[in-house]
């Protein structure tokens, strides 16, 4: 997968698009994916990067949404559920159970969490992860040697699904490929095409590398741009009442010895009624997240100071070190889509109340929409539900475009990567590079052909030279930060050592994609300034 071959398809490709896909995160892959996998002829752009927006910075997650359960959304609990068992049956190189211990220090949250979350479990049918059940105080502990012991009476257990957001998203773009689609990263729809009946038959887009403008015709376009669906629809209907309210989120890593152990903490209600995760991910802690109500989206967010003070202050009332800003290693922000109460929201979405004054009680459910320009737009949802959201946006699109009807087949396409060994066997032999699934192989064969790509790119994170070859050979990394921020995770595990790899990985970028000096110059800039915002300040 090269983007010099996807410039050749869309150069050779002599007639309409049946669908033209906008957004490269979750739900725009997921769309491609779902699209070409029932033979539709689909092409995908996005403006930056794969995942460069919300689809890399969540809490990587699958679950079903312990809270939404308190809030009696049974049905988006279930449906979330079934996506999550999905997920580990088709991408279990990237997704595992985890467990998950609610600290218990009063007499009533015993019955109480252990009862939903028995509910929780039970709401899984034959999509179960494990047994939950309510633990004493020393077996809490067992499963949490750093939580605080002041006050602990016990814990409730269960379990959930943890992956890597970026990476799982890479094999997605993979799969998509090899399902037919064409997809290009660095490609900005600019605008809308219409027939002579004001009908919304195609896209206008720039490459951003070269600032070539071309367009792309299509029998229908989905808005897959997250929190920045509006803006799209407002360019195919200028009067478009908004959809969306974005709501940022933040994360922040530590090392892995503030959480011990292989279980995360899930706190049901903090101090201002939110849930906080402390969870292990690749070596480290990450702890999150906010939900902090924003007027407007962008592409590179940035934590605010009382997002930061505030997590900090949680983490400490749970954690036996309490974290301070001098252990922060990384600290990423992300933006929620999702759906406005009122509006034009119309298609699957249900259950929003209106009137409310913080995102957190927002619908979390999602939303296929079609303007009357015949323009799509599927929104909301979360990245567990990814497929689901899919499936119901091309069943909707094909129907609009008049596409031969073809039935969906997601259930049980295997993501790329699908292992043959078990995740314990590959964990063994493989290390840290058992992410890439079956790619492995491909990359020890790199390693044969020239040892020096076996060296390590920096000694506080695991990864190897011929990580970044493959990167940039096989999945379309076109930049320092694509690399070090969504290829590998190292600008969110540790940013300072994301720095300090840095020039290494664009002289390794610089030989594969022909750069000059003074790209490679530029490349380190621009990640310079991008990592800027995942290194907190003293
Ligand atoms: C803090 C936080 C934590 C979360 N945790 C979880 C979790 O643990 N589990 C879970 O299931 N969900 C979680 N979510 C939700 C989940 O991450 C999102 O629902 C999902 O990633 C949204 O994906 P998306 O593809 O719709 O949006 P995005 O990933 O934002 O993708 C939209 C893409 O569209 C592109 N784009 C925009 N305009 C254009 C244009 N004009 N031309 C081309 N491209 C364009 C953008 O560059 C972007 O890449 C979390 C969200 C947040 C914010």
């Amino acid at each position: 997968m090269n983007r010099t071959d996807m410039w050749r398809r869309i150069e050779a490709h002599p007639k309409a698009w049946d669908m033209v896909v906008v957004g490269g995160g979750a739900t725009g892959v997921g769309v491609a994916i779902d699209a070409a996998a029932r033979g539709y002829d689909v092409l995908l752009l996005e403006q930056s990067d794969f995942g460069k927006g919300t689809s890399s910075r969540s809490t990587k997650l699958a679950h079903g949404g312990v809270r939404y359960l308190e809030q009696g959304n049974i049905g988006l609990v279930m449906e979330a559920l079934k996506e999550r068992g999905l997920l580990l049956q088709n991408a279990p190189h990237i997704v595992h159970d985890l467990a998950f211990v609610v600290p218990n220090y009063d007499w009533w949250e015993a019955p109480f969490y252990g009862l939903g979350l028995k509910l929780y479990q039970l709401l899984a049918g034959k999509y179960g992860f494990g047994v939950s059940r309510i633990l004493s105080r020393e077996e809490t502990l067992e499963h949490l040697p750093t939580l605080k012991t002041e006050g602990l009476r016990g814990g409730a257990v269960y379990y959930d699904g943890q992956f890597d957001d970026a990476r799982l998203l890479i094999h997605m773009v993979v799969t998509a490929f090899e399902q037919g689609a064409t997809l290009l990263n660095y490609v900005e729809v600019t605008g809308l095409t219409k027939d002579a009946q004001g009908f919304v038959d195609g896209v206008s887009a720039r490459d951003t590398e070269t600032g070539n403008e071309f367009r792309a015709a299509a029998k229908v376009v989905v808005n897959a741009t997250g929190a920045f669906s509006d803006l799209l629809r407002l360019k195919a209907e200028p009067s478009a009442a908004p959809m969306i309210v974005p709501s940022q989120g933040i994360h922040l890593v530590f090392e892995s010895s503030f959480l011990q152990g292989d279980s995360a903490v899930m706190v049901p209600h903090t101090s201002d009624g939110r849930v906080l995760f402390a969870i292990p991910w690749h070596g480290h802690t990450l702890v999150g997240t906010t939900d902090t109500p924003i007027a407007a989206a962008t592409l590179e967010p940035v934590a605010m100071e009382q997002e930061i003070e505030f997590i900090l202050a949680t983490a400490g009332q749970y954690l036996t070190k309490a974290p301070t800003r001098d252990d922060v290693l990384s600290v990423f922000a992300g933006i929620r889509p999702l759906v406005r109460a009122t509006g034009a929201a119309t298609g699957v979405a249900s259950g929003v109340s209106s009137g409310v004054s913080s995102t957190s009680a927002l619908s979390r459910d999602h939303v296929v929409h079609i303007d009357r320009s015949g323009f799509v737009t599927v929104c909301g949802g979360k990245w567990t539900t990814y497929r689901h959201m899919a499936e119901d946006c091309v069943d909707q699109a094909a129907t609009l475009a008049q596409l031969p009807e073809k039935p969906c087949v997601t259930h049980h396409l295997r993501i790329h990567g699908f292992p043959e060994a078990t995740r314990e066997h590959a964990a063994q032999e493989f290390g840290s590079l058992a992410v890439y699934g079956s790619d492995v192989y491909e990359i020890r064969k790199l390693i044969d052909t020239d040892p020096r790509l076996s060296e390590p790119l920096h000694a506080a994170l695991p990864y190897v030279k011929a990580e970044v070859v493959w990167a940039a050979r096989h999945e379309m990394a076109r930049t320092v930060e694509d690399t070090l921020a969504r290829r590998t995770r190292a600008l969110f595990l540790n940013a300072r050592a994301a720095l300090d790899m840095a020039p290494a990985v664009a002289d390794l970028m610089a030989s594969e994609l022909g750069w000059d000096e003074v790209t490679q110059a530029k490349q380190l800039a621009a990640f310079r300034e991008v990592a800027s915002n995942f290194a907190l300040r003293p």
